[in-house]
């Protein structure tokens, strides 16, 4: 099947509306565009569950804070276009703002409290209420049998699970493991931001990662003591510069004190030059 490129809701709506009355199954993988090996992953595991895989690529304003990278975030469709398919996408909706924020001030937004106030939602006010809602929009339009989402942005797919389940929403969330360059960093659009030096000084949180969970696989229990690997590894790089490095329940997010019979994840934050990094480890049991 070619690569059909929709940019009006109209549009979307009605490619779905044929795929679903040929009885296939829709995937969907929203992204904000500027395409890596990452998202080609979650496009290609949708392709393998789905027999028809939306893709959507939109820079969604609302979930950026007024100081943040908005205006400067990559925009680079040729080579997008290329990746959705070469890993076999069916529809790239690509809307513009007006598309998605008609004129005027919006009026319903989609508040996932708790999970949404901590780590990136409390350096980021507001940011998961513009995800939730976009998300939710894009659900909409796309209405999907499927969502496919990355580990990468692990408290992102927790919100989001929440949000589909309180709503009772018709679509199943999956999560896709976090996709790596060789050295270990996890991809992301952001990481173009890095000057050579930097994007050796990044490697620094994935590295911190493996000690955590070299440590806990040899029997460490604490988690203040993991806590205090993933810090101190990071403070050790010159250039980076520690947000956040917790060890948390993973699926409440909640402090633990002891990871004896706990799912707990290591989520990590660190700024390195311009570049604002996260990354994160689910914990051996
Ligand atoms: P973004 O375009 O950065 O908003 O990301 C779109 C989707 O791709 C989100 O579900 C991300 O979690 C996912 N994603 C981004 N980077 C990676 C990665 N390195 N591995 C797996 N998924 C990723």
């Amino acid at each position: 099947m070619s690569l059909t490129i929709a940019e009006s809701i109209e549009a979307v709506r009605s490619q779905v509306a044929v795929a679903k009355a040929a009885g296939l199954s829709v995937g969907f993988v929203p992204t904000m565009g500027a395409l890596h090996r990452g998202h080609a992953t979650l496009v290609e595991e949708a392709t393998k569950a789905c027999d028809y895989v939306v893709v959507s690529i939109f820079v969604n304003p609302t979930q950026f804070g007024p100081n943040e990278d908005f205006s400067r975030y990559p925009r680079t469709f040729v080579a997008d276009r290329a990746v959705c398919e070469e890993a076999g996408a069916d529809l790239i909706f690509l809307p513009d703002v007006a598309t998605m924020y008609p004129p005027g001030p919006p009026a319903t937004f989609v508040e996932v409290p708790g999970l949404s106030d901590v780590f990136e939602g409390a350096i980021r006010p507001g940011h998961f209420r513009g995800v939730a809602t976009v998300v939710l929009k894009l659900f909409g339009i796309v209405c999907p049998n499927l969502a496919f989402f990355g580990q990468k942005d692990f408290q992102q797919q927790l919100v989001l699970r929440r949000m589909v389940t309180d709503l009772n929403f018709p679509v199943q969330l999956v999560t896709v493991p976090t996709v790596r360059e060789d050295d270990g960093l996890a991809m992301s659009s952001r990481n173009r931001y890095l000057s050579a030096e930097e994007r050796q000084a990044a490697r620094v949180l994935s590295q911190a990662l493996r000690l955590a969970e070299d440590a806990v696989r040899s029997g460490e229990r604490s988690a203040d003591r993991v806590r205090q690997i993933l810090a101190s590894t990071v403070q050790s790089e010159r250039l980076a510069t520690l947000d956040y490095g917790d060890v948390v329940d993973a699926l409440t997010l909640e402090p633990l004190t002891d990871l004896t019979g706990r799912r707990a994840v290591a989520l990590l934050a660190a700024r390195v030059g311009p570049a604002r990094l996260i990354d994160n480890a689910i914990l051996p049991d």
